[in-house]
C-alpha cells in the first residue's frame, strides 16, 4: 500500500468526492479519506418503512407547487430579499460592495425591522428557521431522480480514487514542500497537495494555523442545530405545506411528500432537533397536530446530523459577518491546502449543487498548481 500520493483527499462528502474524481480522471494519484462508514456525508439515504428515504440533503431543482403556498410566503419573503441585487450584485463575489452596514445583522434583528404583523411575522419565522438556503419565489426543491445514492454512484464509478473509509483525520502538517495527513490511529500519508471538505475542521489540527477569520468561523462552528424527520401517517390525507414559528412548534416545516402502501409519507424539518425526539411517534404526532389536528403517526425516520461527531450541525446559515470574511477567504488555498465544500459555496451557501461546485473548483486550482510545478 503505498502512501504517498499526489492529492490526498479529506471527506467524502459531496465536495469530497467530486474533488477525488476529476483529479483522478486528470491521471493524478489520489487517495479519499472518510470518517464514516459511507460516502456521501450530509446526504443520506437509508431504508425506512420498508423503502428508502433521505435523510440528508436531497432536493436540487425548483418547480412551482402550491399556489396557496405562494400567496402567504411571496409577500413575506420578497420583503426579506428586496435589496439582494443592490447589497450583492454579483452574486460570486459576496465583498464586491460594501455591506459593513448590515455585515453584523442577525436574521432576527431582519425580521425586527420589518416591523410587520404577527401572521406575517410567523410565517417568515417558519420558513428561515430551516429554508432560507433553498427559497426560491418560484417553489420548492425536487428531488434527484434516484435518490443521493445514484448521483455518489454515478461520481463514484468515474472516479479511480483509493477510497479510505473509517479513516478520521486528525492532523495536516504543510512544511512548504509536502503536505503530511495523519489519521486519528497515527497513520502518516504524504502528498503534493491536499484538499479539506468537510464541517468539522476544528477537530483537525492543521499547520501552519489557518488564517485568524477563518479559524475564527471554525472556532464558532455551524451555528444550525436543524433537522429532518420522516413521519409515516395513516391513511392518504389531503396534500398540504405549511409552516409554524419557531416559537410556537418543535416542526417548523411539514408537507406531504409522496404515498405508500394506502399511507402518506410527511417531510417535517425542524428548526432545533433538541426541541423533539424524533424517535418519540407521540411527540411527533403532537406537533403535526398543530398543522392537521387529527393526524395520526404510524412511524418515523430521522438521522441527528448535531450529535454526529463527523457534521456536528445541519446545513449551513454563516453567523453574521462570516460569508464576506472567513467564507471567503477560506476559498483561496493555504499553502498546499484548498478547502472545499458546500458551507462555503457561492452564490447558494450550503447546497449538495454547491459543494459539488466548491469540489470541482478546489479540483481545478490543485491541477493548476500540480501541472504547473507549484505543487
Ligand atoms: C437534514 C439536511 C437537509 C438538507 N437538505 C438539503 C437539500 O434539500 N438540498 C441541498 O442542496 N442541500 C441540503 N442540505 C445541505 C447539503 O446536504 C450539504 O450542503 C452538502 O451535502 C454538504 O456536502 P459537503 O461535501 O460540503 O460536506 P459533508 O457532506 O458534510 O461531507 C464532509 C465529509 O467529511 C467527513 N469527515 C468529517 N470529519 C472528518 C475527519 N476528521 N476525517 C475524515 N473525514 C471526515 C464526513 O463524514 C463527511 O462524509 C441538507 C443538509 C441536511 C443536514
Amino acid at each position: 500500500m503505498t502512501d504517498t500520493f499526489d492529492v490526498v483527499m479529506v471527506g467524502a462528502g459531496m465536495a469530497g468526492i467530486m474533488a477525488a474524481r476529476d483529479l483522478s480522471k486528470e491521471g493524478y494519484s489520489v487517495i479519499l479519506l472518510e470518517a464514516r462508514d459511507r460516502v456521501g456525508g450530509r446526504t443520506y439515504t437509508k431504508r425506512a418503512f420498508g423503502r428508502e428515504v433521505k435523510l440528508g440533503g436531497a432536493y436540487v431543482h425548483w418547480s412551482h407547487t402550491n399556489s396557496d403556498h405562494d400567496v402567504a410566503v411571496e409577500p413575506v419573503i420578497t420583503r426579506l430579499v428586496d435589496d439582494v441585487c443592490r447589497r450583492f450584485p454579483t452574486p460570486f463575489e459576496p465583498g464586491a460592495v460594501d455591506n459593513s452596514e448590515i455585515e453584523k445583522e442577525t436574521l432576527e434583528d431582519r425580521i425586527n425591522s420589518f416591523n410587520i404583523p404577527t401572521y406575517e411575522r410567523e410565517v417568515l419565522d417558519g420558513i428561515l428557521s430551516g429554508m432560507v438556503h433553498a427559497y426560491n419565489p418560484h417553489g420548492s426543491y425536487w428531488a434527484i431522480d434516484g435518490g443521493t445514492k445514484r448521483l455518489i454512484n454515478a461520481i463514484m464509478a468515474e472516479s479511480s480514487v483509493e477510497l479510505r473509509i473509517s479513516t478520521p483525520v486528525s492532523s495536516i502538517t504543510d512544511n512548504g514542500s509536502q503536505v503530511t495527513v495523519t489519521t486519528r490511529t497515527g497513520h502518516k500519508i504524504h502528498s503534493r497537495s491536499v484538499i479539506v471538505a468537510l464541517n468539522t475542521i476544528g477537530d483537525i489540527k492543521i499547520t501552519p494555523d489557518i488564517p485568524p477569520r477563518v479559524r475564527q468561523m471554525i472556532d464558532q462552528k455551524n451555528p444550525v442545530m436543524g433537522g429532518k424527520i420522516w413521519a409515516r401517517v395513516k391513511g392518504e390525507i389531503q396534500p398540504f405545506s405549511g409552516f409554524a414559528s419557531v416559537s410556537k412548534s418543535p416542526i417548523n416545516v411539514a408537507r406531504v411528500e409522496s404515498r405508500y402502501n394506502g399511507d402518506t409519507l410527511i417531510l417535517c424539518m425542524c428548526s432545533d432537533v433538541r426541541t423533539i425526539c424524533a424517535d418519540d411517534r407521540e411527540a411527533v404526532q403532537a406537533a403535526l397536530r398543530e398543522f392537521v389536528p387529527d393526524i395520526q403517526v404510524i412511524d418515523t425516520a430521522s438521522h441527528n446530523w448535531v450529535t454526529d461527531e463527523f457534521s456536528k450541525g445541519a446545513w449551513m446559515m454563516h453567523r453574521p459577518g462570516h460569508l464576506t470574511q472567513g467564507a471567503l477567504q477560506m476559498r483561496q488555498p493555504h499553502g498546499r491546502v484548498h478547502f472545499a465544500g458546500g458551507d462555503i459555496a457561492l452564490p447558494v451557501v450550503t447546497s449538495i449543487d454547491g459543494a459539488m461546485g466548491t469540489g470541482a473548483a478546489a479540483a481545478r486550482d490543485v491541477a493548476s498548481g500540480l501541472a504547473s510545478g507549484k505543487y
